[in-house]
């Protein structure tokens, strides 16, 4: 017998629509990409959706088209992306750090039609035009007064495009597991691949995900996602602020560390969010300023594993609480977040702390296990690591156009290419990628416990550790350093900070400095080029 409930499809742009409704006066804040700060509302950025897709129906564009954006986290970003999803398209986020001719390589492969783009990257695109012939036309995001001269085909100012219209538009009904967004994988070992989200698991996606077990926002916050649009959907951020009726302040492309405090402290910002890279300048600020926090409770850190030192700095000296989230792409993004259980019991702040390191427990929605390399389970005892896969109703059944094959196992998981332990109490940690994991006389090291205890050293601003080849035994772990200002941390002396913190077989076998680490276009330790640039390294003897 079927339940007597009403169908009521989760389309997203029933998001915009409820935050035009209950929360139509809520504010849109944006560090505009000209610059001067720009204030909208949720009713406004809603009218502006509907003029969108009724513009794109006009240009053609139709139900599953892809529609490229090429853009900061903007007011303008934001109403485009519900703009496109509403009408039935989808919405294609492209990674601006991406090389040009990956950007031109997935432009290709998603069959993009029309492309929204910022000024800043108009001279990027007249580079690639001639490279990506399904591009029918550029939408530059600006008005007639700054729209650059340029060659990009069709191309016309945003707001002159947009006045070709009005918001007398009713919005499509569809099945709710219509296509709503494209976002490629960075592709850091072969080409980058196409995740494909839907609406329904966008919208249940952004349910969870920023709940209170998990990045938890509501309609009393502030909300600053640093972390990009183009970045598994800001982290489901942009789609849980409007839900929740929670102001969002969209920084634009100005993400150093003044930039981000002068917003975080004019806008009363109460909650924010992005990749540990962002939160080392945002310190780096804090110190050479004496400055603290006068509203920011909570800071959403993922992407890269976020140190314990680090946590402890945000925690302590700055009231902060953290929220050390794990996922990926393929996941929507948010798997995972290390908020303490109430049934862990009186814990120690020495013991909360070493918990919120760990990349925590698995939301509603997602299932996890560990396996070994032949798919048979691993305990659940916090020491066992294997290779973590998980299956849920947000995480990737397939790549875009069948790409990689059969990505499930028999059981339906997906195997995140993470090795990882998970402790009995359901606290998941990652140990490491399984290509970065250091394989040393048949036992595995972790790069990535090694890299968080290093940086907790007073003298080490970020480490890197990689395996470097070992006649004896295969693999030994090369730690990379980059100096604090003014500081030159010694080699001794880091070495022996490790081995009173870590098992004596995997402590590093040597130290270099580096001046700056290599990070990927989604602000990771970049291992590929790493192990590059020390190809030629050879280990001290002995
Ligand atoms: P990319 O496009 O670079 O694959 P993702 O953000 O999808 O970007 O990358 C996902 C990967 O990032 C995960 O599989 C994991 O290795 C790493 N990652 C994400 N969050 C964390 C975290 N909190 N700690 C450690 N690693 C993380």
């Amino acid at each position: 017998m079927q339940g007597l409930m009403q169908d009521w499809p989760l389309l997203l742009h029933k998001i915009i629509d409820h935050a035009a409704r209950q929360h139509g006066s809520q504010e849109v804040v944006t560090r505009s990409v000209a610059g001067p700060i720009t204030r909208t509302t949720y009713g406004a950025i809603r009218q502006r959706t509907l003029r969108i897709a009724k513009m794109l129906a006009k240009n053609g564009i139709r139900l599953g088209d892809r529609v490229a954006t090429l853009a900061w986290n903007t007011d303008k970003h934001l109403e485009v992306w519900y703009g496109i999803c509403g009408l039935g398209a989808i919405s294609h986020t492209i990674n601006p750090r991406l090389f040009p001719e990956q950007i031109a390589w997935i432009v290709n492969h998603a069959e993009d039609r029309l492309m929204f783009l910022d000024t800043t990257f108009v001279p990027l695109m007249e580079k690639l035009a001639a490279h990506v012939p399904t591009i029918e036309r550029y939408v530059v995001l600006t008005d007639a007064a700054n729209m650059p001269q340029t060659s990009l085909r069709n191309a016309v100012a945003y707001e002159e495009w947009l006045k070709e219209t009005d918001e007398d538009y009713v919005w499509p009904e569809f099945d709710e597991r219509t296509a709503a967004g494209l976002c490629y994988t960075s592709g850091t070992t072969g080409n980058p691949k196409g995740v494909l989200y839907s609406h329904r698991s966008n919208t249940l996606h952004a349910m969870t995900a920023t709940s209170s077990d998990g990045l938890m926002i509501d309609y009393r916050d502030s909300v600053l996602p640093v972390v990009p649009l183009f970045h598994a959907n800001a982290w489901g951020l942009a789609h849980a602020a409007p839900m929740r009726g929670a102001k969002l302040v969209m920084p634009g492309p100005k993400l150093d560390g003044a930039s981000v405090y002068e917003l975080l402290e004019a806008e009363k910002v109460t909650m924010t969010a992005g990749v540990p890279t962002v939160w080392m300048m945002l310190l780096d600020h804090l110190r050479r300023n004496n400055l603290k926090f006068s509203t920011l409770q909570r800071l959403g850190v993922g992407g890269s594993a976020f140190p314990e030192s680090l946590i402890r700095t945000f925690e302590e000296n700055y009231g902060v609480d953290v929220r050390h989230a794990w996922g990926m792409t393929e996941m929507s993004p948010v798997g995972s977040t290390g908020t303490i259980k109430s049934t862990l019991g009186q814990l120690t702040h020495d013991e909360t702390m070493a918990l919120k390191a760990k990349q925590g427990w698995a939301l509603f929605g997602i299932e996890m296990k560990i396996t070994d390399d032949d798919g048979r389970p691993k305990p659940w005892d916090g020491r066992a690591f294997g290779r973590l896969k998980v299956r849920g109703f947000a995480t990737a059944a397939a790549y875009y156009r069948g790409d990689g094959g059969n990505i499930l196992d028999e059981e339906g998981f997906f195997d995140t290419g993470d090795v990882a332990t998970i402790d009995p109490h359901g606290y998941m940690q990652i140990t490491d990628r399984a290509k970065d994991v250091i394989k040393s006389g048949g036992e595995w090291i972790s790069s990535v416990d090694l890299e968080n205890i290093a940086v907790g050293h007073p003298d080490v601003a970020e480490a890197a550790v990689i395996g470097v080849a070992h006649p004896k035994w295969d693999e030994r772990p090369l730690l990379i350093v980059v100096p604090k200002e003014g500081k030159s941390p010694q080699r001794d002396d880091v070495i022996a900070f490790l081995r009173a913190r870590t098992a004596k077989f995997w402590v590093p076998d040597d130290m270099q400095l580096i001046k700056e680490i290599p990070h990927t276009a989604t602000g990771k330790i970049n291992k590929l080029k790493l192990r590059e640039i020390f190809k030629d390294y050879k280990l001290p003897e002995g």
